[in-house]
């Protein structure tokens, strides 16, 4: 079960409660609704010497998706779980947008000028704004979560494989074996190595197995440097035959696997550039940092009988991974990054002409886009994000709501929220 973040009267973190717990406090004033997402209640009475467990964070970053788990390391418990996306796209197509706008305005407006292509330079330590903003996303939530809960560590998957232990794979011996640490290790430097696709059909998205170029039945060995991948179609049909004769019709297939298989993977390879930035980051937080390797979570996901999803993955991040975890009951808090709307007061169409020009106010009737709102109208009760309108008809989910029947949960804050059961958007669990 989720559970319910509790905070002091000096708003310092205590220990999370069952929702239970958090009713009985709140039905009997000894606390109140301190914040709705993540769902948090602050205690009227001072409590003397708290004793707080100390929890892990636990962060799986994706490109699009991060999965956030807080795990109490002695228990094995699950307190809190969370799937944050990101926006990625939406910014570097907003400000593709803004460059076009700013180029056609200076071809119709500004006298000539020599290009000045040479005078610009780029801040150190620049990275491209949408990956600085997956980094800001997941950094903001390891800090929002730090202050409800008692969180005195944090783990994150670093890097794809982990290179120490294979210990340079191709020259060594390291064998594969499935079902083994070294062999998930194997099994992600391989995908890394064929670039996740069929080294003979190259098909991408489907599900790939390992495959042998010299076949195991005659005598080839379980070595990194005799390894591919295969779609099962193509898998079946080469069987245990040698790969020049699979391959009699496709020379040049043959001679491009045979020279990729020789070549060993270069270590940058294992660390991507957005996940290292993150970890230096979180680094200077000052909480200890565990790093694990993509190979390990995956280990740790199969060995302890879980679903794929992101925040069991971040659930089973490194080598802390409890040897139980308890994660019945959990429901994800499904966090989507909107950013804090546009400063852009004229409103354009598709060719950049403008269509109308916006209200200089960004609020009406109190609400303003992006507030998480609740609404008991004649035709049903909503929840969700409204996006407000210069007259008492906002827009809540697919619906025209008026913000008569509104009230409002929590304020707009850069991002949106729902609890996702099997595809389906429900009211949060602490209506
Ligand atoms: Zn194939």
């Amino acid at each position: 079960m989720s559970k319910v973040f509790v905070v002091d009267t000096n708003s310092q973190p205590l220990d999370p409660v069952h929702p239970a717990r958090a009713r009985i406090l709140l039905h009997g004033g000894k606390a109140s609704v301190f914040r709705m997402y993540p769902f948090t209640i602050i205690l009227k009475t001072e409590v003397l010497e708290p004793e707080v467990q100390p929890l892990r964070i636990k962060l799986d970053p994706g490109s699009r998706t991060t999965g956030i788990a807080l795990v109490n390391d002695t228990s094995g418990e699950v307190v809190f779980a969370a799937e944050l996306d990101h926006r990625g796209q939406t910014v570097k197509a907003s400000l593709d947008d803004r460059r076009a706008v700013r180029r056609s305005r200076r071809q119709r407006k500004t006298r000539y000028r020599k290009a000045r292509w040479q005078n610009r330079t780029r801040a150190k330590g620049w990275f491209p704004p949408s990956l600085e903003s997956r980094l800001a996303n997941v950094l903001t939530w390891v800090n929002r979560l730090s202050r409800y809960a008692p969180i005195s560590a944090i783990s994150m998957e670093l890097v794809r494989f982990d290179m120490q232990l294979m210990e340079n794979p191709e020259v060594s011996g390291v064998e594969y074996q499935q079902g083994s640490l070294a062999g998930y290790e194997i099994r992600e430097y391989v995908l890394e190595k064929w670039q996740r696709a069929c080294a003979y059909c190259e098909a991408k998205d489907v599900p790939l197995q390992i495959e042998h170029i010299h076949p195991r039945a005659k005598g080839g060995t379980n070595r990194v440097s005799n390894l591919c991948l295969a779609c099962e179609k193509c898998n079946t049909a080469k069987g245990t035959q040698d790969i020049a004769v699979f391959l009699k019709k496709k020379p040049e297939v043959l001679k491009k696997i045979q020279a990729q298989a020789k070549k060993p993977l270069k270590d940058a390879a294992a660390v991507n550039s957005t996940r290292w930035k993150l970890f230096e980051r979180l680094k200077a937080t000052g909480l200890p940092v565990e790093c694990g390797s993509g190979g390990l979570t995956k280990y740790n996901r199969t060995t302890r009988n879980l679903p794929k999803t992101h925040w069991l993955d971040a659930a089973n991040v490194g080598t802390s991974a409890p040897v139980v975890l308890i994660t019945k009951g959990i429901k994800p808090l499904k966090i989507k990054a909107t950013g804090h709307g546009r400063r852009k007061m004229c409103v354009t169409d598709a060719y950049g002409f403008p269509k109308h020009h916006k209200e200089r106010k960004s609020s009406y009737m109190g609400y303003r886009t992006g507030d998480m709102v609740k609404a008991i109208t004649p035709k049903g009760t909503y929840w969700g994000r409204i996006a407000i309108r210069h007259r008492p008809s906002f827009r809540l989910g697919k619906t025209d709501v008026h913000p008569k029947y509104m009230r409002r949960l929590h304020r707009a804050d850069g991002y949106e929220y729902t609890y996702e059961t099997k595809g389906v958007r429900d009211a949060p669990p602490h209506g």
